[in-house]
């Protein structure tokens, strides 16, 4: 039996599955993974407001498991009249299925479902696993979704062998780009404290500007400078300096800035704070410091999955694909310590906009790349 990539991309935008709601997305995936012969496990994780549901369905037993990741939630659609169409309408419009979700990722989960079914029409009897790891909960806090998913998995002695995540990665076409690894993210807040007073009074006040200006001046001062074949050197930027003040008569109590580190492979979370906090002890007096990492960067070094994506986008489309760790954070980054992980799906232009559409040709060469891909990893493994 043959699933259609669009109708059930229509399907799946039709559940106005907005972060945390399910709203019946994952029924219409497992409706058509049960009709494809899948074991479903629906694997509900948290409490109250917080309860997400998650779906892990797998055909066969023997391994290698194959296993697609990806999210049926979506970000809220904003202004409804903004949209030319309704967001969950999944109108078809100038080539394109229009709707909140089109490219991340409904339309991803329909097109490896489709190349799901059209593979094992021609290979009924091939020897290993595929398996599907859906969240409802990738837009929102991450907390009840793939990480406790990956838990799960683990307990119950299910291996994830390769893992492709059918996120948006596509600047302008299908098969441009393809995300290996992606940089990790330290958000910091830095607060100096003095004492107020008056300017023409220096000596009974302490002004905590001009330490605040020696730590910034201590924290840009490092140059990095360690970019490698797979990332872009680590960037510190101070994205803020906050002070207050309107009076030109008063030295402030407080002067307070936030910075982000962008970093690669070579730097890690822990080593970054440390370094962040012998700064600004080396500058000295009183102050506070929060800083909050969204995880270490990861690579997935160019290897058979990367090539299982290069060889399929190559043959279907006759794109060469870049290899790339730009952009932002993806549930990769848990999944990277389960198997090696790579992402590939859709043209990313119109995620989280108003009117996001994935274009029908966009969804049949990704269809297509897809069952390839299956194709190629399972050759030979009769
Ligand atoms: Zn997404």
């Amino acid at each position: 039996m043959r699933v259609d990539a669009i109708q059930l991309t229509r399907d799946l935008i039709r559940c106005p599955s907005v972060t945390p709601q399910d709203a019946g997305a994952l029924d219409v995936v497992q409706g058509a993974l049960d009709g494809l012969g899948f074991t479903c496990y629906r694997l509900p994780f948290g409490e109250g407001a917080d309860r997400v549901d998650n779906l892990y369905a797998r055909l066969g037993t023997a391994s290698p498991n194959f296993c697609f990741a990806g999210h049926t939630d979506v970000v809220p659609a904003g202004e409804q009249n903004h949209w030319q169409n309704d967001p969950f309408g999944a109108e078809i419009r100038d080539g394109a299925i229009f709707g909140r979700g089109a490219s991340d990722m409904k339309g991803a989960i329909a097109a490896f479902v489709a190349a799901t079914s059209e593979f094992i029409e021609d290979a009924a009897d091939f020897t290993g696993s595929i398996s599907f790891l859906i969240t409802g909960d990738e837009e929102g806090p991450a907390v009840n979704g793939t990480i406790k998913m990956l838990d799960w998995l683990t307990e119950k002695g299910e291996i994830l062998d390769y893992c492709l995540v059918g996120e948006p990665t596509n600047p302008g076409k299908v098969g441009d780009m393809a995300k290996i690894g992606r940089r990790g993210s330290l958000n910091g807040r830095l607060q100096v404290r003095g004492t107020q007073g008056h300017v023409a009074y220096p000596h009974l006040a302490d002004n905590p500007i001009p330490r605040l200006v020696r730590i910034l001046d201590g924290l840009l001062a490092r140059d990095f400078n360690d970019g490698n074949d797979h990332f872009q050197p680590t960037n510190l930027e101070i994205v803020s300096v906050d002070v207050g003040n309107g009076a030109s008569n008063v030295i402030p109590e407080m002067a307070e800035a936030r910075f982000n580190i962008r970093f690669n492979n070579a730097q890690n979370d822990d080593d970054l704070q440390q370094w962040v906090r012998s700064v600004c002890d080396g500058v000295g007096g009183n102050y506070s410091l929060e800083m909050r990492a969204s995880g270490d960067a990861f690579l997935t070094p160019p290897g058979i999955l990367s090539g299982l994506i290069t060889d399929a986008v190559s043959k279907v489309t006759g794109r060469v694909v870049e290899l790339s760790t730009s952009g932002g954070t993806s549930d990769a980054r848990f999944i990277k310590d389960h198997c090696p992980v790579s992402e590939f799906g859709l043209v990313n232009q119109t995620m989280h906009k108003v009117d996001e559409c994935v274009r029908l040709d966009d969804l049949a060469e990704l269809t297509a790349i897809y069952r390839e891909i299956l194709t190629s990893f399972f050759k030979g493994k009769k």
